[in-house]
């Protein structure tokens, strides 16, 4: 009997409204997935489609409603239900990922293992994860810091016009480690101008400066940078590493950008081959797609999954990072649960 596959719409809320350089938002809707086999066994995985990587939830359903009929019936050929996939009917891939992750899921589950434990990894080894604190007025500012107070590393948004009175109301506030994220806002000559600023401030991890294509001023930057800069947005798949190698210290993977779990191990692969520094972040997305990142943990450098503790209506349960420290579930498969 062939895989079934079904999806059902997720809404979250973030705590506060949720604004990074290129917008606010407070309300998410994502796409589960349950891809079920001919012994009732379920596999999960979650669709974060954003704007910004050319999906919408409607753009993703549509997309989940091609690839279900070329499942096939074997969940364990998961190399080849991925290419199939991705040949079909490419980008998409936040509705891809949903698929492997449930594929994975469902394949661990019928092993009995945890999904690190199928991957033959040591789950103490996961590094721990920054809290990110949104673009907000001083006053909400100071706020998030204190509740993030069991976070010891933060992550800040900046790209705004009021960097650095951001930065100033941070360091006011805490005395914990400072990473931050400029979400493109920067040009490469502003970037430059602000890293004794943030040298000052005692910034330890510039994430993508500039816009995604300007891999010249990516590289002007890191030229002058004293802290590791990584590119997110410019590193979207496997293929964009090797022209980032030497021109940034590292890359940000997230499944949604990449499209497979399979492909995030690739990308750790090439990244070590060219000895870059490698971060995992997501999405604002449910404990079902930041279980999936999750499982790549050990194998990273930096963590960034605070997009379900960033919830107040997480639906399920499954990795989490108390304290920041990324704990990875007993349970087989993702390991995650509804609550
Ligand atoms: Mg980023």
């Amino acid at each position: 009997m062939t895989l079934r596959l079904s999806t059902e719409v997720l809404t979250l809320h973030t705590r506060h409204p949720f604004v990074i350089a290129r917008g606010s938002q407070t309300e998410y809707r994502t796409l589960m997935v349950k891809i079920t086999d001919s012994d009732g066994v379920e596999g999960w995985g979650e669709a974060a489609a954003t704007r910004f990587y050319g999906e919408t939830l409607d753009t993703a359903a549509a997309a989940l409603a091609t690839y279900g009929p070329l499942l096939g019936d074997d969940p364990f050929q998961l190399e080849s239900i991925e290419l199939c996939l991705e040949t079909t009917l490419q980008r998409n891939a936040a509705a891809r990922v949903a698929i492997s992750a449930a594929l994975h899921d469902l394949v661990a589950k019928r092993l009995g293992l945890p999904l690190w434990q199928y991957w033959g990894l040591d789950r103490a080894r996961a590094p721990r994860s920054t809290f990110t604190i949104g673009i907000d007025t001083p006053e909400m500012t100071r706020r998030k810091v204190t509740e993030a107070a069991d976070y010891p590393i933060l992550k800040v948004k900046l790209g705004s016009t009021d960097d650095l009175a951001i930065l100033r109301t941070m360091r006011e506030a805490t005395d914990r480690e400072l990473r931050v994220d400029a979400n493109c806002g920067w040009t490469a000559a502003h970037a430059v101008h602000m890293l004794p600023v943030l040298e000052e401030f005692g910034v330890t991890v510039l994430e993508q400066p500039v816009a995604p294509g300007d891999l010249d001023g990516l590289e002007h930057v890191r030229r002058h940078a004293r802290i590791p800069v990584i590119a997110d947005e410019s590193c979207v798949t496997s293929a964009d590493i090797p022209r980032l190698a030497g021109r940034v210290d590292g890359i940000n993977i997230k499944l949604a950008k990449c499209g497979s779990l399979r492909e995030a191990l690739r990308m750790i692969a090439i990244a070590r081959a060219h000895q870059m520094t490698v971060m995992v972040g997501c999405m604002i997305e449910s404990s079902l797609g930041i279980t999936a990142a999750a499982h790549l943990t050990p194998l990273v450098d930096i963590v960034d999954l605070d997009g379900a503790a960033l919830l107040r209506d997480d639906p399920f349960s499954g990795a989490t990072i108390p304290q920041g420290q990324v704990t990875l579930p007993d349970g087989p498969g993702l390991g995650v649960v509804r609550r």
